[in-house]
């Protein structure tokens, strides 16, 4: 009899956007002449900018002919795109990372839901709460969560970090050992960054303790101040205890296309049963290679695109697109009195819902009376309840609609 991973049934499922649909197609049946914006998705609207399209075509044209054509490339990615990438996203900045430290894929999403399974199953997770659901659920599914429970909505074996106003969405250290740390900066869903010295405070941390830090940047190119670590590899030792997260889809439109890459520095360690330290890269490597064929050769094209001249200036307007958005949002949200954060150097704004008002509660009212979706930040976690988080990535039509719109609300 073929039995299930029983770890399966503990996880709480979509019921985040599942409910979001639910409430929001409810209105709409409803009230059929309703216009509804979703500020909700944090999916890119804008088409990939011309760069990118000819680099994709020429890749297309390439496989149309024998002498051209590919067929399965290196798992790790093609030396044309982790050329690019270390010479751009690292060299350039002062940062030694090495072609053979970076692994091309499709997506953070399977980068970070992935990267577990190279640990102990008896690793002690901690993460931000609020937090990207998928750190949590892949561990979940692993069997190192412990049980949900319902009343703290929380598992008991995962070591939640809080970050609320009231710490200005910095996460204090753990008070009890933890082996893997997931940091996401800039945030999703808070929008809000971490300063060199905050991140200092965390590699340290992770040095002395010997943890890994699964650092995820998928919103890294939205970073507009200059003093606000673009790459944790900025802080000293960060090489021995850090792995990367870097996405395209965000960056420069690659949502539908699907590519993005995970630094894993050859001086990273982890240990065995018998404490021998072990190359985390090697173990990667394995893992790759074992389980996954590569990135398309179109698609690692696409990406090289991304750091030609023209498409850097393509990616900086689109970039500067969505952040003109967020720039609306928050300052139109702001004049009403709502205390708003992130933004600044993120797509995502986190406002406060007004005192005493549920994430869900604002959901609704938002819905009925100015008829906006956005997602309740207790569905990211128990220290995102009084929080509602939009996004930035709409049209600039919706968006700056939608800041009229909340002048409707009536609390
Ligand atoms: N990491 C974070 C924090 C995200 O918000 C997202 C997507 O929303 C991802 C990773 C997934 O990125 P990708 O499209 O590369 O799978």
């Amino acid at each position: 009899m073929a039995k299930i991973n029983q770890n399966y049934k503990k996880l709480q499922g979509s019921y985040l956007f599942a409910e979001v649909a639910r409430r929001r197609v409810k209105f709409i049946n409803d009230n059929p002449n309703a216009e509804v914006i979703s500020l909700g998705i944090g999916d890119v609207t804008r088409p990939l900018p011309e760069a990118i399209i000819t680099g994709l075509h020429a890749a297309v044209n390439e496989m149309a002919e024998a002498s051209s054509f590919r067929g399965y490339g290196p798992e790790q990615g093609y030396d044309f795109l982790l050329n690019a990438i270390i010479e751009n996203d690292y060299q350039a900045r002062g940062i030694d990372i090495k072609a053979n430290e970076v692994f091309v894929s499709d997506g953070s999403k399977c980068d970070v839901g992935n990267i577990q399974e190279i640990f102990s199953l008896d690793s002690v997770v901690a993460v931000t709460d609020p937090v990207y659901p998928v750190y949590v659920d892949t561990n979940v599914m692993a069997g190192r969560s412990g049980d949900y429970v319902k009343d703290l909505n929380r598992y008991s074996n995962i070591v939640y970090l809080p970050c609320h106003a009231g710490n200005h969405f910095i996460p204090a250290l753990p008070d009890k050992k933890v082996d893997l740390i997931y940091l996401c900066y800039p945030n999703n869903p808070t929008g809000m960054t971490l300063s060199k010295e905050e991140l200092k405070k965390w590699v340290d941390y992770a040095r002395a303790n010997k943890c890994v830090i699964l650092y995820d940047s998928a919103y890294e190119a939205y970073i507009q101040e200059k003093d606000v670590p673009r790459s944790i590899y900025e802080i000293e030792g960060a090489k021995e205890v850090a792995i990367e997260f870097r996405s395209f889809s965000k960056t420069a439109g690659f949502t539908g296309v699907r590519c993005a890459y995970t630094v894993v520095p050859k001086e990273l360690l982890a240990y065995d049963e018998d404490n021998n330290a072990v190359v985390v890269n090697e173990l990667w490597n394995r893992r790759q290679t074992t389980k996954f064929n590569g990135c398309s050769y179109i698609t690692q094209k696409g990406a090289a695109a991304v750091y030609s001249p023209e498409g850097k200036a393509q990616i900086a307007k689109l970039v500067e697109h969505y952040m003109t958005n967020a720039k609306i949002i928050r300052e139109g949200i702001a004049a009403l009195g709502i205390e708003v954060f992130g933004g600044i150097n993120a797509p995502y704004i986190w406002l406060k819902t007004p005192e005493g008002m549920g994430s869900w509660e604002f959901f609704d009212k938002l819905l009925t009376q100015a008829h906006i979706v956005g997602t309740p930040g207790v569905g990211f976690g128990q220290s995102g309840e009084g929080y509602f988080r939009l996004t930035a990535f709409g049209s600039r039509e919706n968006t700056e609609k939608a800041v009229e719109r909340f002048q409707n609300l009536r609390f």
